[in-house]
Formats: structure tokens, C-alpha cells, sequence
């Protein structure tokens, strides 16, 4: 039996910070459907996935006070700041995108967050991913190949276990022990929670599912001059966010794609690059007649971190995201970003520039399933109504 709980917040939640506040609730408790927060800040609702008594009832609620708390209390409102505004380009299609792609098989969902693109969508991300690629030649950036997994201690390096808890994605194997592998295969089974082995039965956890591409690069340059001082790269590969209850479609993937052009050198290239390539989209997205604006943004910081680290994001505008309309919800949806990262992981990774001070790095990130979405939302799902470079290369 399913069941609600209605919370008033001991502190009202501005309206900047209803949509954090409110993705934020799905990691308070297991017993968590979804969440959602009024638009005035003054309401919460919790759908569990069974009616809760006394004393859970209490322990949730002092949970979710705990989480609006830590986040309002002192939060001021971000200046955001709109770089590109064309939100209003005419666009062919206010249609939900997902029947359709689910009817012709062009998505298939394999589980929450795990899900397979058809041929359409194939060709459509293809599409985009050859103009990510001639940006990044445009940068005569380097290629390259980054691995899937990312071990705990690098993650542990950057600072990333305080500021994104929630997302992370653990991978871990059988022991090197013949009883504990015997068992399992011979008893592994899966029930609606998942596997049932023993959680001794697995080793220690050394390896992470990698949650976003620049990284890689950044610690393969650790502990060492940057050669010539200056490099821009490129690279295309899978990240993991675990995403809770908000997984959703693929607006919210457990499991996404990401192509970046990545820069590191002195703070003027890095700049400077990230504003020719901000550039250089604008006459793209111009061509496929994209709907979109790019605004300052904070990355998703769990809830301790939250406040101190979005407002430094903001204050140094350390971030813009690309967000394209979707006119079917009458929303906006972040399918890129540029972002600065100062010498943040220069002075963490210790990588040097000549003079012995830490390099600077900075990229720019295109999400290949939302930008496949968001077009999508926009223009439907003929082709015949596509703009003409679309249209031509998945012909
Ligand atoms: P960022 O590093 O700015 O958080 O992510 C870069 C881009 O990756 C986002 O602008 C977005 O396009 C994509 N992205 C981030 N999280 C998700 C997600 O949960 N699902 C999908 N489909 N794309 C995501
Ligand atoms: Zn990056």
C-alpha cells in the first residue's frame, strides 16, 4: 500500500532552491518514491512506498528538516547571468518525445536509468557528435581513449567523495576465495532488490564507474610539468551518476555519454577557449535551429557542500550550462556545459606549468542522449521536418 507525508518545512525554501532541495529529497530514505516541493516553498510531499508510523514517521521528517535546513539556512540567491538567450527560436514540435521513441524502438529502457538507443537515434547522435568532434579540431586537440572504471583513490584525490556522495556508482568483484565463489554461482539469484550474495562475499572496493570524462585526463598529467605548457584534448566516454528516484527517460540516465574538449594550461588559455568554443556552438546550434539559452549553473553538490561550493561556482562563474527547451513540459534541459575549474586540479593533482605554478583546466561537455532529446522534443522524430544538415546526414 502506498502511502503520502506532508512536511512543513521549519524554513521556507526559495525558489532558486526548490528544484535542488526537491532532487536532494529522493537520497533521504530508502522508503522514498518521490518527492516533490511546492512551487512556494512551503509544502513537501513524500510518496513512500508504504504508509510509516511512528517513530519512522518522526525520523523521516527530522530527515528531510535536516537536508532543507543545511541547504537554505544563509543560501543566498545566485545573479544569473544569461550569456545566450534563444529560447524563442520557433521550433516545429511541442510533443513528449518518449511514446514515440518507445513505439518505433528507438529507446529501450533495460532498467532505471539503463537505457538502449535505436538506429534513428544512433544516426542523430552521430550527427552531433561530428560537430563536438570538429570543435575540438578546431582546438587541434588531442584524441583520447579514457577507461571506463576510475579507481577510489584518484576519485579521493579531487575532493570528489565530500562533494558528490550521492551519485557515486561502486564496482567490486568476487573475493579471490574459492568458498565465496563457489557459493555464488551456485545460489546467485535476483529478487525485485537485486542480487541476494552476501556483501562478504564481494572485495574491497577499489574502482569506481567514472562519473565524467575530463578527469581521466587530468590525472594521467599528475605529478609532472604539463609538456609545452599548454593542451587542449578530446575525448567521448560513458559516465555513471546514480541519480535515485529522479532517474527519468533520457532527460536522467544512471549511465550517459559524454564527449568534452578539454583544456589545460595558464588561466588566459583555458579562458579564452572555453569563450571561442561557447563561440563556435552558437553558430552550430544557429544552423539546427536549436531553441536554447546558456546561463551560469552550480553542479549538483551534495547537501553539506552545497551551499559554500555553488555560491563559489557562482561568484566566479565557474560554470554555464547550455540548457535547450523541451516544449512538451514547458522546461529547459542542461545538454552541455562550459566549465572553468580555476587551478583546482592543478594545485590537487599537482600538475605544474613552466614557471612552477599550477595549471589551470577547464572543458566543454555535451551530453549525447540529451542533446539527441532535446532535439528531438524540438523537431520530433520525422526527419523530413529536421533542418537541412540534420536531415541530410541521417538520410
Ligand atoms: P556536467 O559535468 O555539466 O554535470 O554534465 C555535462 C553534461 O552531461 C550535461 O550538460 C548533460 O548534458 C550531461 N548529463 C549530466 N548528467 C546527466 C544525466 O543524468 N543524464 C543524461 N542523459 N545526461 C547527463
Ligand atoms: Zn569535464
Amino acid at each position: 500500500m502506498s502511502a503520502q507525508l506532508h512536511i512543513t518545512p521549519r524554513v521556507t525554501i526559495p525558489d532558486f532552491l526548490v528544484g535542488e532541495v526537491q532532487s536532494k529529497l529522493a537520497y533521504v530514505d530508502e522508503s522514498i518514491v518521490r518527492a516533490h516541493v511546492a512551487s512556494t516553498g512551503d509544502r513537501i510531499t513524500l510518496d513512500l512506498r508504504e504508509q510509516a508510523e511512528d517513530p519512522k514517521r518522526s525520523e523521516l521528517e527530522e530527515k528531510v528538516q535536516r537536508v532543507v535546513t543545511s541547504m537554505v539556512q544563509g543560501a543566498f540567491k545566485p545573479k544569473v547571468q544569461i550569456l545566450e538567450n534563444y529560447l524563442d527560436r520557433p521550433v516545429p514540435s511541442s510533443a513528449d518525445p518518449n511514446p514515440e521513441l518507445l513505439a518505433r524502438g528507438e529507446m529501450f529502457q533495460e532498467a532505471a536509468g539503463i537505457f538502449t538507443v535505436g538506429p534513428l537515434v544512433t544516426r542523430l547522435i552521430s550527427f552531433f557528435e561530428r560537430q563536438f568532434i570538429a570543435l575540438a579540431d578546431s582546438f587541434g586537440a588531442a584524441p583520447y581513449r579514457f577507461p571506463t572504471l576510475i579507481p577510489a583513490k584518484s576519485l579521493e584525490r579531487v575532493g570528489y567523495f565530500r562533494a558528490f556522495p550521492h551519485s557515486l556508482s561502486f564496482v567490486t568483484h568476487l573475493r579471490e576465495d574459492l568458498d565465496a565463489i563457489d557459493n555464488f554461482a551456485q545460489h546467485a539469484a535476483c529478487d525485485e532488490h537485486g542480487l541476494n550474495t552476501p556483501v562478504d562475499s564481494f572485495a574491497k572496493i577499489q574502482a569506481l564507474l567514472s562519473p565524467a570524462v575530463c578527469y581521466h585526463l587530468y590525472f594521467a598529467l599528475a605529478d609532472k610539468p604539463l609538456p609545452g605548457g599548454k593542451l587542449a584534448a578530446t575525448a567521448v566516454g560513458n559516465c555513471f551518476r546514480y541519480e535515485s528516484v529522479n532517474l527519468a527517460s533520457l532527460e536522467r540516465l544512471w549511465n550517459f555519454t559524454m564527449r568534452e574538449v578539454i583544456f589545460v594550461g595558464p588561466k588566459d588559455f583555458v579562458l579564452q577557449n572555453r569563450e571561442t568554443g561557447r563561440e563556435r556552438m552558437r553558430g552550430f546550434f544557429e544552423e539546427i535551429g536549436l531553441a536554447y539559452r546558456v546561463e551560469s549553473a552550480n553542479d549538483p553538490f551534495f547537501i553539506g557542500e552545497f551551499k559554500k561550493q555553488a555560491a563559489f561556482q557562482s561568484a566566479f562563474q565557474l560554470k554555464f550550462e547550455i540548457r535547450a527547451a523541451l516544449p512538451f513540459k514547458q522546461s529547459t534541459l542542461a545538454v552541455g556545459s562550459y566549465n572553468y575549474h580555476q587551478d583546482f586540479f592543478g594545485r590537487s593533482l599537482n600538475i605544474t606549468l613552466p614557471d612552477g605554478s599550477p595549471a589551470h583546466t577547464g572543458c566543454i561537455a555535451f551530453g549525447l542522449e540529451r542533446m539527441a532529446f532535446a532535439f528531438l522534443s524540438q523537431y520530433g522524430l520525422d526527419a523530413a521536418n529536421w533542418p537541412d544538415a540534420a536531415r541530410k546526414f541521417v538520410a
